[in-house]
């Protein structure tokens, strides 16, 4: 199936989507004969023209009171909603994601902007007595300048708005680099930020790759702020330039989560969750289950269910209403999964189900793998410590609840984590023992809301956190400001007291 209405997607510069040969192009990953999109591979002169604009429209931009700044913002909700079956439908095409999946990563960006559009009316500072008589002390929340924000194509609209639209509200100008997959997501995303009001420079969109649109945005010196979100490799690469060349950072890295089913546990309940967590969105998530503790009282009922259940999932293209599990996003997601099962048979676990390329007719032009399931899994393999970002799940059987604690913090990462009892006294000590962002208490290690903070510890970040008023910490810098109104110099602690 050829479409020949593909998008044809530009960059947009200082409030202008400006014309340049399209030479690359993103395709559906469920048939890829289709092309969804063209548009330009953009180099390091496209990246100066973005930031001169970005940087001229920051002098008016951030003097623009921030309430008004936040009704465009929410502008920017109101139009998500209206044009969200369209976007939608374009990202179950665009990158896979089940059609139901696709609306809920819209809401995810109607619901940041409405969030962060009430931000706008807050940006609350300190006010503290001083030290001395008739001196004011204050803080207040000043915008950083132009920020570069870099993204996966996962959630090709809400991650993007989870960084613009705080960015915007708190009176910063923003680059945008959506990953090469997701191009076409990212042009409607941006023809909403114009339609909103934006005014030209505020919102700046260039597509292109990593090593070069990417790699040019961290270089450049009147880039003040980096975000990025996407893969540990790159993400240490991103923080590393940006430590060279002075840059503010925030980086939302890979993660290795897990579930831990305990033997109190309600179990049906556990199993919806081990399902939707580990094969939501194919287990290209972030937060994706990829392990599941199983104590070993429960571990043979409960494998049993579990492999029922996963027999039964639907494959297939994310724009047909049936599907539950799509297809991975492109080529090298498909052999980067199969390496991974290739480690998984050398390392000496067991395919309980899937474990391969998905055949028949309807998946031959697509990159569908099986929903699979990995037994005899050991907490020192390799499948058990590194993110696979495919809908393979490994059950690891656990004999106490201390060493499900230990074998759950036993990776590198530390996103999202999930235990399922009904002892009140453990999920206690879980959620104070966990090494991760994020813990949920019998519920997958999926489901995120924005008006939370959203990271991880270890090497899935570097401390920042997303969504929630945490951003605003991201995108906005602390000003300290002295009122002295004595009328003569007046000489602090420090220097009065002997
Ligand atoms: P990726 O690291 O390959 O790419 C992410 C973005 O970085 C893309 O826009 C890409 O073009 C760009 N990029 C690539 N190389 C670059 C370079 N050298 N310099 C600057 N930019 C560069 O990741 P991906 O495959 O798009 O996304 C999947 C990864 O993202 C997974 O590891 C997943 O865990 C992670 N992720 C993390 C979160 C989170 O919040 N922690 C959320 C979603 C996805």
């Amino acid at each position: 199936m050829m479409d020949t209405t593909s998008l044809r997607c530009l960059n947009y510069i200082d409030g202008q989507w400006v014309e340049r040969s399209t030479s690359d192009e993103s395709r559906n990953p469920a048939d890829w004969r289709e092309i969804i999109a063209t548009f330009p591979s953009s180099d390091a002169d496209d990246v100066d023209k973005a930031v001169a604009a970005a940087r001229r429209a920051y002098q008016t931009w951030r003097v623009f009171p921030a309430p008004v700044r936040a009704e465009l913002v929410h502008r920017v909700g109101e139009l998500l909603l209206q044009r969200k079956p369209e976007l939608a439908n374009l990202m179950s095409r665009e990158m896979g994601k089940p059609l139901t999946e696709a609306l809920g990563d819209v809401q995810e960006g109607v619901d940041c902007a409405f969030y962060y559009a009430g931000e706008g009316r807050r940006l609350f500072g300190q006010t503290t007595p001083s030290e001395l008589n008739n001196k004011f002390a204050m803080t207040v929340r000043v915008p950083i300048g132009v920020c570069a924000l870099i993204t996966p194509w996962n959630f090709p609209i809400a991650i993007p708005c989870w960084k613009a639209l705080p960015a915007l509200v708190c009176g910063n100008t923003i680059i945008l680099k959506p990953a090469r997959d997701t191009s076409a997501c990212a042009t409607v995303l941006t023809e909403i930020f114009q339609e909103a009001g934006l005014p030209p420079g505020v919102v700046n969109l260039i597509h292109g790759s990593g090593e070069v649109v990417g790699r040019a945005l961290l270089e450049h010196p009147d880039i003040d702020l980096v975000s990025f979100t996407g893969s540990s490799t790159t993400g240490a690469e991103v923080g590393a330039t940006c430590g060279r060349t002075h840059k503010r950072v925030c980086l939302e890295l890979g993660g290795k989560n897990a579930q831990i089913v305990m033997e109190d546990a309600d179990l049906e309940l556990a199993l919806e969750g081990a399902l939707w967590g580990a094969f939501g969105t194919t287990g290209q998530r972030c937060t994706a289950t990829s392990r599941l503790l199983l104590h070993r009282e429960i571990k043979a009922e409960f494998t049993t269910k579990l492999l029922e259940q996963t027999s039964k999932l639907r494959l297939g293209a994310g724009a047909d209403a049936e599907t539950q599990v799509g297809p991975l996003v492109n080529s090298s997601q498909l052999e980067r999964v199969k390496n991974y099962l290739e480690v998984a048979g050398n390392e000496g676990a067991k395919v309980l189900i899937g474990g391969e390329v998905a055949t028949g007719e309807q998946f031959q032009h697509g990159y569908f793998f099986l929903p699979t399931i990995l037994d005899g899994v050991t907490p020192k393999m390799r499948i058990a410590r590194e993110e696979i970002f495919g809908p393979v799940l490994a059950l690891i059987e656990i004999n106490s609840f201390e060493e499900a604690i230990a074998v759950l913090n036993d990776t590198p990462y530390g996103l999202s984590s999930s235990i399922y009892t009904r002892d009140v006294n453990r999920a206690f000590r879980a959620m104070r023992d966990l090494e991760a962002g994020i813990t949920y208490i019998n519920g997958p290690t999926i489901g995120a809301e924005v008006h939370l903070p959203f990271g991880g510890v270890k090497q899935t970040g570097n401390g920042h956190r997303e969504a929630g008023s945490a951003a605003l910490d991201v995108f906005t810098d602390w000003k300290t400001i002295y009122v002295d109104f004595s009328g003569r110099l007046q000489r602090a602690q420090i220097d009065n007291r002997q």
